[in-house]
């Protein structure tokens, strides 16, 4: 017997079977219409619920929101209000929307606040200040350190004592069903005397989740993985597009660039801390026992169901992983601790990634560079054919739920596809 079970909720909206968008989760995001301006809506099954309705109509009287605060193109000034305000703001509407509430149910503009997803074209839902990727699965680490380093000692020596990441770039993260050109770039394979310049022959994805940070710190202030929790606003699926050929050439020493800045896609719709909470689970042994501004008390990893698509042009989609978000290593309350460890300042609306989310198993492995192992096991599709890496035309999407005592709080989807080369 469930707690969940005794205090089941129910709505008047009609939830098909396996909606990712159920009464519990009331997503954030960003929509417009053929009619409707760009404005902040919430999704519950097939509809979103346009805020800017509710809030001309009077639903969140009292509450004391700024003027407009709906009619926004990102959320970055409705998460500034802080959690207090934005977990107001849902439970407002969660509560609008169960089955013996009639206020809206029964309300002549409920036509009009409920629009049909099917006619809203959903936009980046937040203005994405600076972005950071992380490096936080230890399976992706060590079967990354087992292909380009050593197998008897895949983790570098500072792995298992901070959260690795690097600082990305903010101005290619695209909202999901953008499509974007194949990159080109330097690169010499081990058989090339010489690099040459192209388009990638080693284009990839990377299974990932990332957060929003709601509120802001000063330059010189440090977040406690205490405190993290009241920094991180919500969650999106985040494929960081990589071209491994450009990558594996240009990273030493300074890291990441070229090979990884071209295009990230994420989901649009933002998926609240205060959703996630029925899944939140302890994360694996952290050992050695890390240093203490590290450590962590509460668990702050989350059982969510990960999984990826590859859809070659005009052909049926196969599943190539099936990951979960509780293998972190690293957790989120440690990842904003460790970025905020040196001063290093937050703003609203900068996004943290997870890294690629791998699982203990070939089949959860987040990437093609691992799923086909560098190339040299080509990974079998539904359709007959084969990929080492992602190909012109093809479309990945991912997708991410959780699911637990009849509660399913999901992510929708990113998918993208993958035009050739710009000539
Ligand atoms: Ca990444």
């Amino acid at each position: 017997m469930s707690q969940s079970k005794a205090n089941a909720l129910s709505t008047w909206v009609e939830v098909p079977k396996n909606s990712d968008f159920t009464i519990y989760n009331l997503p954030f995001g960003i929509f417009k219409s053929k009619k409707l301006s760009p404005r902040i809506g919430i999704a519950i099954g097939d509809k979103i619920v346009d805020l800017c309705i509710l809030d001309q109509e009077g639903f969140f009287a009292n509450m004391f929101l700024p003027e407009g605060i709906f009619l926004k193109d990102s959320l970055n000034d409705l998460i500034g209000l802080g959690k207090v305000q934005t977990r107001k703001i849902r439970e407002r509407v969660q509560d609008l929307l169960l089955a013996d509430n009639e206020k809206l149910r029964d309300h002549q503009s409920r036509g009009k606040a409920m629009v049909n997803r099917k006619e809203a074209e959903m936009l980046m839902p937040v203005k994405i200040g600076d972005y950071t990727d992380f490096y936080s699965s230890i399976e992706h680490a060590t079967n990354v350190g087992k292909m380009f380093r050593d197998p008897e000692n895949a983790l570098l020596p500072n792995w298992k004592h901070m959260p690795v990441g690097y600082h990305g770039r903010a101005s290619s993260i695209i909202p999901s069903g953008v499509p974007f050109n194949r990159p080109k770039g330097q690169f010499k394979d081990p058989d090339m005397e010489a690099p040459v310049f192209g388009p990638s022959k080693r284009l990839d994805f990377e299974l990932e989740l990332a957060f929003i940070t709601g509120k802001s710190t000063k330059l010189g202030d440090s977040v406690s993985t205490a405190e993290a929790e009241d920094y991180i606003f919500g969650f999106v699926l985040f494929n960081d597009w990589s071209a491994r050929d450009i990558q594996n050439w240009e990273y030493v020493p300074l890291g990441p660039f070229l090979g990884k800045n071209f295009a990230s896609s994420i989901s649009p719709w933002v998926v609240t801390l205060e959703a996630l909470e029925p899944f939140r689970t302890q994360g694996p042994t952290q050992e050695p026992a890390v240093l203490p501004y590290l450590k962590s008390e509460k668990p702050a990893n989350f059982d969510i169901n990960l999984e990826v698509y590859i859809q070659p042009e005009g052909k049926t989609a196969s599943k190539v992983c099936a990951s979960n978000f509780k293998y972190m290593y690293w957790n989120i309350a440690q990842q904003l601790a460790h970025h905020t460890s040196n001063g290093c300042n937050l703003n609203v609306g900068d996004m943290m990634a997870s890294g690629t989310i791998s699982g203990p198993t070939e089949d959860s492995f987040g990437s093609m560079l691992e799923l086909s192992w560098k190339g040299t096991k080509p990974v079998k599709l539904e359709t007959g054919e084969e990929r080492r890496f992602i190909e012109d035309g093809d479309t990945v999407i991912m997708k991410g739920f959780a699911e637990k005592d009849g509660i399913r709080v999901g992510f929708g989807e990113v998918s993208s596809q993958v035009l050739p080369a710009k000539t």
